[in-house]
């Protein structure tokens, strides 16, 4: 992320008392969460593709994840939108591997060519506390629902050793109600992608012919679970939901139907949206002719018109800033603060 130049309404706390949730979770209700996650890992039904892929036994499934809590990269990250990355930064963690594996994605080192390696739990919880030392404002989750139960154990382990800032689950939206629901009380913050109006397009780019409705309904439970997005004093974020939307060249990403879907379920002055100009050909993109290019000024215009008509806060971004900063080379970039 970069570049962002329009600070939308926020909400401020009537207290400053904000520890993260999961802080207050018992042993019992943490141990509760890692059983049910274990149970939807082997056949594993973690995210909607439903592969039954053995992942407890160790067997990979669609998405590439198999029985290794696999990591590329763990670093400080001062380019997502201000209140996530505030001025010490967002802890941000890139998992291995993504069950919707779009053609452009631009993580694709990592989300279909695998670059990570394993990490045991304990190792990934004290990883955690060194981001927390760093002093980051929050634990920043990429994409790790196909690793749900790995996740929660060393969540509860880095709990346990003193983490306390809230987690941030920065996902592709492409999740079930069931496994979100296990994140209550543990997440604070959610960041999905409502990446496609269309199931045209998802089909398409992902191969996920119901990213629309399943991705509505995970947008829906992140909200009833975290509310609108709200920041302190100093505008960072402790609780509440950010939708992402990266626009596509040709009005590929359907923002219309995306902010008529919005406008339609919320109270839009609720919802914040984070509008993404990025876009850049990456990975197999080349493959479809409409997604050659980047984006024109008049494409992200129009789709800040609609923003603006549907009545939500929206982050926006310059397209002359864009410079490419923020594209991550994740075979090289391990550990290394990204300013
Ligand atoms: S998370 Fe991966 S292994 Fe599990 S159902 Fe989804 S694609 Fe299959």
């Amino acid at each position: 992320m970069s570049g962002f130049c329009r600070q939308p309404r926020i909400y401020f706390p009537r207290s400053m008392n904000h520890a993260a949730s999961y802080t207050f979770l018992t042993g019992t209700e943490w141990d509760e969460r890692f059983a049910l996650a274990e149970a939807l890992a082997s056949p594993c039904m973690l995210c909607p593709r439903k592969c039954g892929a053995d992942r407890l036994g160790g067997e990979k499934g669609y998405c590439g994840a198999g029985g290794t809590l696999d990591i590329s990269s763990i670093f400080p990250h001062h380019g997502e939108e201000p209140p996530i990355s505030g001025t010490n930064g967002s802890g941000t963690v890139f998992f291995s591997h993504c069950s919707l594996r779009c053609c452009f994605c631009q993580n694709f080192q990592i989300s279909q060519e695998n670059e990570g390696e394993p990490h045991r739990e304990s190792r990934f919880a004290d990883r955690l506390i060194d981001l927390q030392t760093k002093k980051v404002h929050n634990i920043n989750l990429v994409t790790a629902t196909h690793f749900l139960p790995w996740v929660l154990k060393g969540l509860k382990l880095a709990s346990e050793k003193g983490l306390y800032i809230p987690v941030v689950w920065n996902s592709s939206g492409y999740e079930s109600v069931e496994a979100l629901s296990l994140l209550r009380g543990i997440v604070d913050i959610f960041l999905p992608d409502m990446k496609y109006g269309s199931n045209d397009s998802s089909k398409r780019y992902c191969d996920a012919p119901d990213y629309v409705e399943v991705n509505q309904a995970a947008v829906r439970e992140m909200f009833r679970m975290a509310g609108p997005l709200k920041c302190d004093e100093d505008g960072i974020a402790y609780r509440g939901l950010c939708i992402r939307h990266l626009v596509l060249p040709h009005g590929r990403s359907g923002t219309r139907e995306i902010m008529n879907f919005i406008s339609n379920t919320f109270d839009p002055s609720d919802i914040t949206v984070s509008l993404m100009a990025q876009y850049r050909p990456m990975y197999k993109a080349e493959t479809f002719e409409e997604l050659r290019r980047g984006i024109t000024r008049d494409e992200y215009e129009s789709a800040r018109n609609e923003c603006e008509k549907a009545g939500v806060n929206a982050f926006c971004q310059e397209i002359s800033e864009l410079d490419g900063r923020f594209c991550i080379d994740f075979a090289t970039r391990k550990e290394e603060e990204l300013k």
